[in-house]
Parts: C-alpha cells; structure tokens; sequence
C-alpha cells in the first residue's frame, strides 16, 4: 500500500525550497503527498534561527507521541538546521523519532526512513560537509508560477549573531549552467518568475574564480524565453557590486527590488557583528541604485538590541531608517541564540530596553512605509497573481498578488475568470502601510500557461535537474554557460 507523508516546515526560503525537494525525493520513492497533517510519514524542516525553536519543537514531537502510538507503522523524521545542531539529542529527548538527518545530507531521507524501518531502531545521520547539493535532487514545485533555484549554499561571513555558518558550511557555489538549466526548464512548464536563492548572492563565483557570476547570471536570465520576473535574494552590502546594480537595470525581467540587509546602522554595532561595510557605504549603495531605478522597492533586515547597543547606537540606526526610505523591514529583537558568538558577548541588554527602542523603529518605519505606498496612489501595477497571500480575499471578495516590485497588491477582480499565475494591470486606490489596494476595474487580464498548470492542479519542475553530475564547484573550461534571509531570517 501506499504510504503518505507530510512535511512542516520552519524557518527561511532556504528551508522551503528544501522542503519541496524533500518532497519530490519521498515521491520518487513512490510516497503520496498526504492531504491532511496526518500521514505516515511526518517530516519537520526545523529552523535553529528562531527563538525557542528547539521547546517548540519538542512541543510537537510531544503532541505526535500519542498519534503514532495509534497509528502502527507511523514514522517521524527531523530534518533541518536545529537537526543538524542537536543530533542524537533529538532521539534522545523524543526517542520515538525514527530519523535525523542535516543540512548536507536531504538526499538520504528515504535511505534512512527504509533503514528505520527495517531495522525498528532510530537512524541519525548529519554529514559534516555536503554530499549532494540539493538542486540535483528531485523537486516536488508548491507553485506553478514562481520557483526558488538555488545558486549557493552555506556563508563565507562570520557574522556574530548568525548561525548559519556553523549549520550550513562555508560557501558552495553550484555551476552558472545548472542554474541557468534549472531556470530554463522552470520557465519552459510556464513559471513566470524565479527567486535566485543564497545566504550571499553577491559572493557567487568566488569559489570558481569569476567576482562577475552573479551579474552575468541575471543578464543570462534575461534571455530566457516566458521568464517574466527574476528575484534574488540575499545580497550582502560587502560585496554588492555596481556590475550588479547596471546588469539589474539593464536586465528587462529583472525586478526593481532589492532586499539589503541593514542590520545596524551603528558602525560601532556592524564592527561587533563582524560586518564588514558601515553605515555611509551600505546608503551610498542605496542611492546607486535609486540613481540606476529610480523606482526600486527597498527593504531591510534590522537586528535591535545587539550586545552593548548604546541609545546612541539606536539612534544612528533610526538616522540611517530616515535616509535609506525602505519600502518594507523585517525588524528583529536581539536573542542570544546558544552557539553564536553574540551569545557569550557580555552587555546584553534587557528586554525592556530592547522592546522600547523596538516600537520606536518599527512606529518610524510603518510611517516611512505607508508615506511610500500612498505615494503609489493612482499608479497602475502589474500584478501576478497569487495564493495565499491574502488572507481576508475570502471575506473581501478580493484577489491579490505581487507587483513587479514585491509590493504585496488585494485587488477586485469582479466578473473576471482570473487564476493565480495569470497576469493583470489595476489601478492602485489606497496604499496602506503593508499592502496595495485595487477595487476599481481590473484594466487588463492575461491568461497565461501558468494559470492552466496551476487550473489543473499540475506543478512544475518534477524532475531533477543535472543528476548524477558534480552540481557544484569549478564550471568547466568552456564559456561559463551562457554566463545567467540572510542571516536572521536564514
Ligand atoms: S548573517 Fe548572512 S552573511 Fe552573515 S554569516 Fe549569516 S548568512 Fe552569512
């Protein structure tokens, strides 16, 4: 009989696009995707990034006991960053998880689930570097219209409050070929839009040797065919380079957007976080770009509350929130997470103090926000149609999706057929803080293939793509292929 799975995930991109190729390995090896959160097998895609995340996890493993109790044959499988960091812990505390495995090992989920079962006793297994890089792995797509393709895995940085080095290994870049294979092959089944994902995108191609890669890599992707938007995230202000900045504004589907993680705009701070770029060279990117797209949505990564942040501090990065007019931020409260640097620094501040000057950024930063949306008033947007993005479109009668510069858009699409992955034009009528409003009449609507896949319940991108050859490292000696969050949010 067939056997069903699910999978939960937790954390950042990364971790969901792992999670879609979790699912296309279980489906190779002839499991369902089970409809419900009951199944057979119950995968998590754990996050170490969040606070409390092991207490959480450990939460749910509490409340599947019972389940599994009931249901014979039932396995549990961890997976993921707080896998990779806490080993046979896991089994240790839940002993009636069957498997753990890490980062640098997804592909041997079905091996070990068979090999637990065979032998009724639990299976860990975390590798300390990684064996195959994921991409090559068989992908089971959530979207029919927007994919995330992997370029990189692991940092190079050392940034103090990160975790990801010490989970996700330093920088491995995958080849320019496979990648730009990938997107081709995404856009042939009618995806519309591609996010190019890594820790740093802006140090792609150091491991081969070409500082160019990644710009070349968005230029390549400016010539695929049905490729209508291209994303990236994330950069580094270290290493953005103005190669970058021409080749997005030259690059027609290449979106105006840019997230650029901040973090602190205290050069004292950056110095203690490891970062390497101050304040006056992180807005002096800024402005190089709005000179090049003058209409980029800019938005943010920022950290309050690091070790030793002085009010001074805090107000250099309310000075710096002022001038950089970011579209959007994800604000964060400092918490030491155990295995950080940052955690063992001493002047940790209270929680008080950090929730205090927290509200402050986040009051300054919904007005800097909402002044830009407003702004857009009146503007006609293009908008690709989404699911779930929208979560009162049941009640609003309302559809929503993204503009080409992420800005999240709730639309009125009236008497019109349109399905997510199609394409429409409306008139923006009211910006509010975090969202577009549309109720006026949908100006144009294009049908495209992305809506029939996503109408008839298809997904793109079942096969791997490059199996079975190195998927990362040096590209060969022939020209680099047609040359196509972080950090707190990893
Ligand atoms: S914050 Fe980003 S750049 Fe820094 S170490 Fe973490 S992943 Fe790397």
């Amino acid at each position: 009989m067939t056997r069903s799975y699910t999978i939960r995930t937790y954390g950042c991109q990364m971790n969901v696009h792992d999670s879609e190729r979790m699912a296309g390995l279980l489906e190779a090896a002839g499991y369902e995707r089970s409809a419900s959160d009951e199944a057979d097998v119950v995968v998590f895609n754990t996050c170490a990034v969040r606070e409390n995340a092991d207490n959480r996890l450990y939460g749910n493993l509490g409340h599947l006991r019972p389940v599994k109790a009931a249901r014979p044959g039932m396995q549990i499988a961890v997976g993921g960053c707080l896998a990779q960091k806490d080993r046979d812990t896991i089994v240790r505390k839940a002993p009636w998880v069957d498997v753990v495995f890490g980062t640098h090992n997804v592909h041997a989920l079905p091996v070990l689930l068979e090999r637990a079962r065979h032998n009724q006793a639990a299976q860990v297994e975390i590798a300390e570097s990684l064996e195959v890089f994921p991409s090559t792995l068989p992908a089971r797509r959530e979207s029919a219209y927007a994919g995330w393709v992997s370029i990189s895995v692991g940092c190079n940085n050392t940034c103090t409050f990160c975790i990801v080095p010490s989970l996700r290994g330093k920088e491995k870049d995958r080849r320019p070929g496979d990648v730009l294979a990938e997107v081709q092959a995404l856009a042939a089944d009618g995806v519309l839009e591609v996010t190019l994902l890594g820790q740093n995108v802006n140090s792609y191609g150091v491991e081969f040797g070409d500082r160019g890669a990644f710009a070349k890599l968005l230029r390549a992707c400016g010539d695929v065919e049905g490729l209508e938007r291209v994303r990236f995230t994330s950069p580094h202000p270290r290493d953005f380079t103005s190669d970058v900045i021409a080749a997005m504004a030259e690059t027609p589907n290449v979106c105006p957007q840019l997230h650029m993680p901040l973090q602190s705009g205290s050069d004292d701070v950056l110095r203690r976080m490891r970062r390497s770029y101050r304040s006056s060279r992180f807005l002096g990117i800024l402005d190089e770009v709005r000179a090049s797209m003058p209409d980029a949505a800019i938005s943010t990564d920022i950290i309050v509350g690091f070790p030793g942040e002085t009010e001074e501090d805090f107000q250099a990065t309310l000075d710096v929130v002022e001038k950089a007019r970011f579209a959007q931020a994800f604000t964060f409260q400092y918490s030491p997470r155990p295995g950080t640097p940052a955690a063992s620094l001493p002047d940790q501040l209270p929680k008080a103090v950090v929730q205090e000057r927290y509200e402050r950024l986040v009051a300054l930063q919904e007005e800097i926000s909402w002044q830009q949306n407003r702004a857009l008033e009146g503007r006609v947007v293009e908008v690709l149609v989404s699911t779930g993005e929208g979560r009162k479109d049941g009640a609003t009668h309302r559809m929503s999706g993204r503009a080409r510069d992420g800005r999240l858009v709730h639309f009125t699409p009236g008497d019109l057929a349109i399905r997510p992955g199609d394409i429409v034009e409306v008139t923006v009528g009211y910006g509010a803080p975090h969202h577009l409003v549309a109720d006026g009449p949908v100006r144009s609507h294009r049908r495209t293939r992305a809506g029939d896949v996503h109408e008839s319940g298809t997904r793109p991108g079942g096969a791997a793509t490059g199996l079975g050859l190195p998927g990362f490292g040096a590209p060969p000696a022939q020209p680099a292929a047609a040359a196509p969050a972080c950090g707190v949010q990893a």
